[in-house]
């Protein structure tokens, strides 16, 4: 049995859930409030704290674990980045009040309090800037700091920038961007007996994450019109064309498109004669 480290709270947890789940795999607790569940016939999921994953990985408590690029960047363990989920996407920012004179992490005062909860990466990024900071480590509510008294700079986690606009403070500078990721522990990845079946979980991972930007379109277009509709539904391999019983004027065009381009392909479809316009969602998409 492989275990998947998985968060059990947080921002992460239940896109992480929905993503296995999609995949095939759902999770079945044998517990409401259960810290484990059977993940289809090979795995067990552990639920634990978004922030330890990177640990448990590295240490081989977990093969593989979903998390924060921050998180692992934060852990500074070294495991196997597999695959990016694209999901949980925010930046690890510098931040100064707003009225304060620092443009560039390079204008902040020798001696600077930084308050952060990573304490890891924000170090480093300081000493490579050659700029002496001490670390204010906080486990939370970072943007408050400033107001406090307690720091003159924070190094937090940004998605929208609206939390630091409400307390004030202005962004300098970004240390890194991040997404959730799938990490997985060396050995395990080097271990014959397991390394295929954590291949194809991130395989499954990977089919589920494209076919969330396709959709499947079908549509009945005119026999004489084939040749433009070939260049409106290019497909994979270009559209599939199936056979329509009628007295043999139509055919139907099948293809997968990107979602975002739908609508266009629908109006150039329209344009060319084609009726019983078809769209669907694809689960999972193997190239
Ligand atoms: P949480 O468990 O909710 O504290 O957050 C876990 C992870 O969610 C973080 O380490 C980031 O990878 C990700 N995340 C995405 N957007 C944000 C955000 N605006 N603030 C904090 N974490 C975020």
């Amino acid at each position: 049995m492989l275990r998947i480290a998985l968060p059990n709270k947080g921002r992460l947890a239940e896109k992480a859930l929905d993503l296995f789940e999609t995949a095939g795999l759902k999770a079945e607790f044998s517990s409401s409030r259960a810290l484990m569940a059977q993940l289809g016939p090979d795995f067990e999921a552990i639920f634990v704290r978004a922030a330890d994953i990177p640990e448990f990985v590295a240490d081989g408590a977990a093969d593989l674990g979903v998390t924060g690029a921050d998180l692992v960047a934060e852990g500074g363990r070294d495991v196997d980045e597999l695959l990016d989920l694209g999901f949980g996407r925010c930046r690890l920012a510098v931040a100064v009040p707003e009225d304060s004179p620092v443009r560039h992490p390079a204008d902040i005062a020798p001696g600077s309090r930084v308050a952060t909860s990573f304490p890891g990466v924000t170090r480093s990024f300081f000493d490579h800037m050659d700029v002496d900071i001490s670390i204010a480590p906080v486990s939370g509510a970072t943007e408050i700091a400033p107001h406090l008294g307690v720091a003159d700079v924070i190094v937090d986690l940004v998605s929208t920038g609206s939390t630091l606009r409400v307390n004030r403070l202005r962004e300098v500078a970004t240390i890194m961007e991040s997404t959730a990721r799938v990490v997985a522990n060396r050995d395990s990845m080097a271990d014959a007996a397991k390394a295929p079946a954590l291949r194809e979980l991130v395989a499954a991972l990977e089919s589920v994450l494209r076919a969330r930007s396709k959709r499947y379109l079908m549509a009945n277009v005119p026999r004489k019109r084939l040749a433009e509709v070939r260049e409106v539904l290019p497909g994979i391999n270009g559209p599939t064309i199936v056979e329509v019983h009628d007295a043999g004027e139509w055919v139907a065009a099948h293809a997968v498109v990107d979602a975002n381009r739908v609508y266009q392909t629908i109006s150039h479809l329209k344009a060319l004669g084609a009726e019983g316009i078809l769209v669907t969602r694809i689960e999972r998409l193997m190239p």
